[in-house]
């Protein structure tokens, strides 16, 4: 009877490829072609930051960045390399609010990092600002954050953290100029301390932003914060 059920919802509402939206088979996630174009992060990544690494680097695979500069964070993981493949998704979740490619995005980070992530005490997702959230009508990293909540059993907070001043977006600026905007930008009001915080958002690409939140997350006592995020930029090197 379930099965006959399930036949006609997959025959009423099919599986759609979460790249590209044509249909695929019952639970698979891609179409054969766009499985064959996304890079999944694989190894050899950097222990701290996640970002995928063009060949192993030492004994620990820091990238460059890592390797000189001490993050706030105590290390990121993300699904996918950050290109023009992987974009069209997060697009989904950051235009249109998709639940369903959200939630099969959370199904696989639970899956692939689930021995990083299972003790955890809260996720917190990074805020936006506000005015952007109301003009947008929700703030994407709460999407991914409140299916990976369900998914994971762990509670979430969505008022921890909060994004004190309006940022300009920090799209084709230098690393240094991202840091100088963000600067101060988050504050924790949270009762964190002591926890093991799980840090969402949608994409990383200078790990600025995640730094900045993990930040004003230690200074409020969390005593870990592991970022994820559906989609992070290659290690330079
Ligand atoms: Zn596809
Ligand atoms: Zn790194």
């Amino acid at each position: 009877m379930i099965r006959v059920i399930n036949n006609i919802k997959n025959w009423l509402f099919p599986e759609k490829c979460i790249v590209c939206d044509c249909e695929v088979f019952e639970n698979a996630v891609y179409c054969p072609k766009c499985f064959s174009q996304i890079t999944r992060i694989e190894s050899p990544f950097c222990e701290i930051c996640g970002r995928i690494l063009p060949f192993p680097i030492g004994e620990k695979n820091l990238c460059e960045s890592c390797a000189n500069f001490a993050q706030n964070f105590n290390f990121c993981r993300a699904l996918f390399v950050y290109d023009f493949h992987s974009k069209k998704i997060v697009m989904k979740i950051k235009k249109q609010a998709d639940m369903d490619v959200a939630r099969k995005c959370c199904l696989m980070l639970t899956s692939k990092y689930e021995r990083f992530i299972f003790d955890a005490d809260f996720i917190i997702p990074v805020p936006s600002f506000w005015t952007r959230t109301l003009r947008r009508g929700f703030n994407p990293a709460d999407i991914i954050a409140i299916e990976l909540s369900k998914n994971l059993n762990i509670p979430l907070d969505l008022k921890a953290l909060k994004r004190i001043r309006k940022t300009e977006y920090q799209k084709n600026k230098t690393k240094v100029e991202r840091e100088k905007n963000i600067e101060n930008a988050f504050l924790c009001e949270g009762n964190i301390r002591g926890k093991k915080i799980l840090l969402i958002d949608d994409v990383m690409t200078t790990g600025t932003t995640l730094n900045e939140c993990a930040k004003a997350l230690k200074m409020a006592g969390a005593s870990v914060v592991v970022g994820l995020t559906i989609a992070s930029t290659k290690a330079l090197k």
